[in-house]
């Protein structure tokens, strides 16, 4: 599906499908597969992208709207603790009815677990900020119908199978045309029989999506889950991501162009950044405002 035309069409298809199905729990932020083999003229601008939008850009008065709320609701919440939540996450394996395709193994699910705990707590690089959340299996199930799979009645398959409260994570392993995509926690409220994230099953460590297959496409989907957009929301405008240690971005990045600097604003683009689309081996860190970010969101809308 990722090397020719026909699969940008699939993409293309998905994408509408996607907004679609995700009508009043926008927005939703998608991580689009690469699709590196599927060259034309628009390719420079292609790779964990897409060269459709993926996500909802929101309007900047919306983003301040969203960050001032968070910010009282978690200033509320006297009785949460000091934030270093032990996040208890269940994996809905969503294979094939053949019992084979996208049946991932266990130790390939405990090593994306031991990927969250690695990146979310800054271990990736010496400016990488801890930040306070670990992750634990909580459970593993696994679905084998050829639909659910390939990510078709994903809300209705969703609603069927999601575990827990606000406070856990749900992951769907499927097969799509994204790397992944996550709902906000502001819509857990409204939506939270849906909340939670959707990954490429072969994005996992060890997968077969060349560029991206060292499980950190689940990590940038649960900094989403955890509020953040991605650095380049916003485009070069001071407000971007709501974030004020992430410098500007323009666009996002494809692979790992050291010293980019698409904006002009102080800061090169911030390329190593889990919210940014490069490859994942150019994946690093989050930044303390980050998890400043996160921290808020989790004592307003998860704790
Ligand atoms: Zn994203």
């Amino acid at each position: 599906m990722r090397n020719s035309r026909v699969a940008r069409f699939a993409a293309l298809t998905t994408i509408s499908f996607c907004l679609v199905g995700l009508t009043g729990v926008a927005p939703a932020q998608a991580r689009v597969v690469a699709d590196v083999q599927c060259v034309d003229s628009q390719e420079s601008d292609s790779a964990r992208g897409g060269r459709g939008p993926d996500h909802r850009d929101v309007s900047a008065e919306e983003q301040k709207q969203i960050t001032a709320r968070a910010k009282e609701l978690a200033a509320a919440n006297t009785t949460a603790a000091a934030v270093a939540p032990v996040v208890p996450v269940y994996v809905h394996v969503m294979a094939a009815k053949n019992g084979i395709t996208g049946n991932v193994s266990d130790a390939a699910i405990a090593a994306q677990i031991d990927v969250l705990n690695k990146t979310f707590g800054g271990t990736e690089s010496s400016s990488a900020s801890n930040t306070g959340f670990t992750f634990t299996l909580a459970g593993i199930d696994r679905f084998f119908n050829d639909s659910w799979h390939k990510d078709k009645q994903s809300s209705s398959y969703r609603k069927q199978t999601r575990q827990g409260g606000a406070n856990a994570l749900n992951i769907w392993l499927v097969d799509f045309s994204y790397l992944g995509i996550a709902t906000f926690p502001w819509d857990y409220a409204r939506s939270g029989a849906i909340d939670g994230v959707r990954v490429n099953y072969a994005s996992l460590p060890g997968g077969s999506i060349a560029n991206y297959n060292l499980g950190e496409t689940g990590t940038h989907e649960v900094g989403h889950w955890l509020g953040l957009y991605h650095t380049f929301q916003g485009g070069c405008t001071t407000t971007n991501d709501e974030v004020s240690d992430t410098p500007a971005q323009g666009g996002s990045t494809n692979g790992c162009p050291e010293g980019a600097d698409t904006c002009n604003l102080p800061g090169f683009d911030p390329i190593h950044n889990y919210m940014d689309y490069s490859y994942d081996t150019c994946y690093t860190m989050f930044t303390a405002g980050q998890t400043s970010r996160m921290q808020t969101m989790w004592t307003a809308y998860r704790a």
